[in-house]
């Protein structure tokens, strides 16, 4: 089976020379093990500031070991009754074909009809960050007018359409391309759209909310914070999600309006969604409800092949993903 080794530390965008792609033979299965074909792999984020040599809320990826990641796959051996060979799992050991792990450490997924990469996006990792992080830690409230950064990427793209459907005042996206602000316009039905790469963050934000909003969801930092700063109401909430302006750019500065936190009595607060269990029951009835009724517009961008990983994940940090970045090693 193949795998992939993180074969040096990048600086800036992580190219080819980054990776090592390495042939390994699978150990045999201890007692509640299981062997796992994997058919989807995630590519996030998170994963660029893992490739640093430095000390963050998760540890950096170790040189000459290989990556690792979510992962939906199928059991094909199993030494684990809760688990017989068939069964759908989601697990943490992405970045490779084959993964032998415990079985302790894979989650049974009911598919019920959606596709597998589902269970990485809306229905796994980036669904819950939006979903706890607008109602957990930005504590919106119907009447709320929203401003999301990122927002035809995974997480960024149900932040707004969450906040529409619980009752959202307006909720306004920025994004990186004319396409995906039509996107965020005419199919995720959004209010309205910024291209940040097209004329200065701060006053489009200003423009397109002439009455200032009350919840900010960060997933961009830097230009885009500091804007938010700018016209964000009075005693206004920042879900602080990500920076990923800052990801691939060591010199990358911050925001140089932080005093306006002040006089505005600003709620600013930065999370991890793994802190965040305690929502999973209500987001996965809530969220598998507006779902399947068809009140979600959701998006992926596929890549197919292990080969295609580097790709991938340099696509997903430079915006060639709309929605959700996948991977796809075999048919569902
Ligand atoms: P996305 O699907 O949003 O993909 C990343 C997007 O970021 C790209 O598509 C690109 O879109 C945009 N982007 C890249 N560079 C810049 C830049 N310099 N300025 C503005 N936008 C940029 O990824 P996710 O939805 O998975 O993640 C979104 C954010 O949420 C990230 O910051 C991530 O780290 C964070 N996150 C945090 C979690 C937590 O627990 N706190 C958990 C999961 C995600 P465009 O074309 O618009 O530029």
């Amino acid at each position: 089976t193949r795998e992939i080794h993180l074969a040096q530390r990048p600086t800036g965008l992580p190219g080819p020379e980054t990776y090592r792609f390495v042939e390994r033979e699978l150990r045999d299965l201890r007692e509640g093990d299981v062997l796992v074909e994997n058919i989807v792999l995630t590519v996030d984020p998170y994963m660029r500031p893992r490739m640093n040599d430095v000390k963050s809320y998760v540890p950096p990826f170790k040189l000459d070991h290989p990556l690792d990641g979510g992962a939906i796959g199928v059991v094909v051996e199993s030494r684990s009754d809760a688990l017989p060979v068939g069964s759908i799992v989601r697990h943490g050991l992405g970045w490779r074909e084959h993964a032998v792990l415990a079985g302790e450490y894979a989650t049974k997924i009911e598919l019920n009809g959606l596709p597998s990469s589902y269970f990485l996006g809306v229905l796994g990792m980036p669904g819950m960050t939006a979903y706890a992080g607008l109602f957990d830690v930005a504590a919106f409230q119907p009447g709320d007018s929203v401003f999301v950064s990122a927002a035809a990427g995974a997480v960024g793209s149900l932040v707004g359409q969450f906040a529409r459907l619980a009752g959202a005042d307006r909720v306004v996206g920025s994004a990186g391309s004319a396409e995906k602000v039509a996107l965020l316009v005419d199919e995720l039905k959004f209010d309205a759209g910024i291209n940040y790469r097209e004329g200065d963050v701060m006053g489009q934000v200003g423009a397109a909310f002439p009455y200032g909003f009350d919840v900010y969801f960060d997933n961009v930092g830097g230009d885009h914070l500091e804007a938010a700063l700018e016209h964000i109401n009075e005693r206004g909430r920042m879900a602080l999600c990500g920076s990923i302006s800052g990801y691939n750019d060591p010199n990358a500065s911050g925001p140089r309006n932080m005093f306006k936190a002040v006089g505005k009595r600003l709620t600013l607060r930065g999370f991890i969604v793994s802190d965040h269990e305690s929502v999973r029951p209500e987001f996965e009835q809530k969220v598998g409800q507006w779902l399947t009724g068809g009140d979600l517009a959701y998006r992926e961008t596929t890549w197919n092949g292990l080969d295609a990983m580097p790709e991938a994940f340099a696509g997903l940090l430079t915006g060639a993903n709309t929605g959700k970045a996948i991977v796809r090693l075999r048919e569902d």
